[in-house]
């Protein structure tokens, strides 16, 4: 199973995420994590990385594809994919790559969730990059984008309310991953 998590940050994706993973035995690949340990790493990139991560702007695209595509390409049994495509044209791309496998994205999961929850939620998280300035400045960029995002996906999309308990969540997604596989 090939699966794409979409949606804002303070979603629930990674959490969700990682829930999913264990029980459908697909990795988890977290793009954010990836990131966060490169600019951490003695990497070349790693002071761009981070001023990016920083400021809650997106990484550089050659620099977050290669370490996608890399992710990606190691795993097999499918992968769910956590925090890629962010723009169309990294849709584009994750669509390009996967066709030299002829492997498609089987579904794109759209977590649906108000800002007010997300801002509530991130700023508990304290991670960080969790500061009210890069949240905000990774809404905008998340709002900016999402519409192409989820239009690229159209046939595939998976509509998720990500409001309310981890478990209610968790069996939504369950329940409309299960209704989607059956529609053909
Ligand atoms: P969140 O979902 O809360 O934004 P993530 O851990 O997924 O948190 O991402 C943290 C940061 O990593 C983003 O603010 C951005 O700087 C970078 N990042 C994550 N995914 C991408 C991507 N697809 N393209 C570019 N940068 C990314």
């Amino acid at each position: 199973m090939r699966l794409v998590l979409l949606g804002p940050p303070g979603a629930g994706k990674g959490t969700q995420g990682s829930r999913l993973s264990a029980r459908l035995g697909a990795p988890h690949v977290v793009v954010g994590d990836l990131l966060r340990s490169v600019s951490m790493s003695e990497s070349p990139v790693r002071t761009t990385v981070e001023e990016s991560l920083t400021r809650g702007e997106l990484v550089p695209d050659t620099i977050v594809d290669d370490v996608v595509f890399d992710a990606i390409s190691q795993k097999t049994g499918g992968f769910i994919l956590d925090g890629y495509p962010r723009t169309r044209e990294q849709a584009v791309r994750l669509d390009r790559t996967l066709s030299r496998f002829a492997a498609p994205v089987d579904a794109a999961v759209v977590f649906r969730i108000p800002d007010d929850e997300v801002q509530r939620r991130l700023l508990l998280r304290r991670r960080p990059d969790d500061t009210a300035d890069a949240i905000r400045r990774r809404l905008e960029i998340h709002h900016r984008n999402e519409l192409a995002v989820v239009d690229h996906y159209g046939g595939v999309v998976v509509e998720l309310d990500a409001r309310g308990h981890v478990d209610e969540v968790a069996d939504r997604l369950l329940d409309a991953l299960r209704e989607a596989a059956s529609t053909p």
